[in-house]
């Protein structure tokens, strides 16, 4: 039997359909970022990273590193197995404290990735309630889809961030017991979610609610709790979700809520019991960078500068930008062979390391590069960013129109459509 020939079949299908991605092989500089180095077929060379999800710097951030080198010195570099079997570390009860407070919630609970606490979190919570109707956003990230998916219970999926939908499916689930699924900052438009009209219809339809911060804890609300605590909504919201490896710049993922659903989570979801913990000197960092975040606003006011003066030097330049209310700056392309051509002229020619946005984290026709300004992306990075992407637009002669959020091709150009029905079973 020929088992290699499904995997060639399987990889020459996406070369095909040009969704065969390829991985820069990148060096960060933790005394440099947003500088690294790339190591092209060339040799090594010198690279500006323009797409990086540490929003803020802080996996370079000395207090950061320092209370991560502290804890591997002291404590070792690994976990010792599941929490089951080697405990709770006390970093990771530490951890769990501080983010319970940042989300002002009863109880947290720490999981290896954020994909890992939707998936498992999700499908735990949904299970633990009988006859219960997910009610999710149609662009809701894949970890959640996942989540939904292995939860087994009927779903309803409403169009994105539009309420009239979203209630029209909250009626239909009548009496039955429902969890709205959805997040803040939709990472690939940069949108946000209207929380507080959601949280309005979840009360008035008696819903459950379920929100991930992934792409807002530690830039949004005065202590980094993200666009619900900005918004003044974190108490309306039952379980917050909020990952470690973006704007705290480390690694993991958590949940928070009512000490009962994080002890059930924690008691009955597989993909926390039969996992390896968090090492304790990941725990410890991350700790670090949520009291930092917590008290310093210098970040945020540096990213929020970076990304203003970013918006208006595409803006000048005549560049498609997505307008966004955010910190993430999608720039249009709309082909896939366009967007891959690109990202490899700014990285073999300008230095500028942009990962092109492709089918299926996009829909088909929507193909884009994402860029994202931290507080160190200084004035002079900027300028030449613009510069960059000018000549880039001109020699691959790229569309110049720009797009806002209800002109976007989305749903239209989307691989799978919206379900129509209220109630769709699956
Ligand atoms: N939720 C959303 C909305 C995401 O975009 C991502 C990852 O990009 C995740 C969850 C997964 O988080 P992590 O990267 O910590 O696994």
């Amino acid at each position: 039997m020929d088992y290699d020939q499904y995997f060639s079949v399987a990889v020459d299908a996406l070369r095909r359909e040009r969704r065969y991605r390829t991985f820069a092989e990148i060096e960060r500089k933790a005394d440099r970022f947003p500088r690294a180095t790339w190591h092209s077929p060339g040799g090594p060379r010198d690279i500006v990273v323009w797409c990086s999800n540490d929003y803020l710097g802080m996996g370079c951030h000395p207090v950061v590193i320092e209370a991560m080198r502290e804890s591997v010195s002291k404590r070792g570099a690994g976990a010792g197995g599941t929490r089951n079997i080697s405990g709770n570390s006390h970093e990771i009860v530490q951890l769990e404290r501080e983010l319970a407070d940042l989300h002002g919630k009863d109880a947290g609970l720490v999981f290896t990735s954020g994909y890992i606490s939707n998936e498992t979190g999700i499908s735990t919570i949904v299970k633990l309630i009988p006859d219960c109707v997910v009610i999710s956003d149609e662009l809701n990230h894949n970890s959640m889809i996942e989540g939904v998916r292995r939860g087994g219970r009927q779903k309803a999926i409403f169009r994105h961030n539009d309420l009239a939908h979203l209630e029209e499916l909250l009626q239909a689930a009548g009496d039955r017991p429902k969890l709205l699924v959805f997040e803040s900052v939709y990472s690939m438009d940069g949108d946000i979610a209207p929380i507080a009209a959601i949280c309005d219809l979840a009360e008035r339809y008696g819903a459950m609610t379920y929100l991930d911060e992934v792409h807002a804890v530690g830039m949004y609300g005065p202590r980094g709790g993200g666009v619900a605590e900005r918004d003044g909504v974190m108490h309306r919201v039952d379980v917050i979700e909020g990952t470690l490896g973006k704007a705290f710049g480390v690694v993991g993922g958590y949940l928070t809520g009512k000490r009962v659903v994080m002890d059930a989570v924690r008691s009955y979801a597989p993909g926390f019991i039969f996992t390896t913990a968090l090492p304790p000197a990941v725990a410890a960092a991350a700790t670090a960078s949520i009291r930092h975040l917590k008290n310093s606003q210098a970040e945020r006011d540096g990213q929020r500068a970076q990304v203003a003066k970013v918006k208006a030097a595409l803006a000048a330049a005549g560049l498609p930008q997505m307008e966004t209310p955010t910190h993430i700056i999608p720039l249009m392309v709309g082909d896939a062979k366009a967007c891959k051509a690109a990202s490899d002229v700014l990285l073999a020619e300008h230095g500028i390391y942009i990962q092109p946005i492709n089918y299926p984290t996009v829909p088909r026709g929507t193909e884009r590069l994402r860029i994202t300004a931290t507080p160190h992306h200084d004035d002079k990075l900027i300028a030449q960013l613009a510069e960059a992407l000018n000549d880039v637009w001109s020699r691959l002669d790229l569309p110049r129109v720009n797009t806002t959020v209800a002109e976007r091709p989305l749903r239209a150009m989307a691989g799978a459509a919206p379900i129509p029905l209220p109630i769709a079973g699956g």
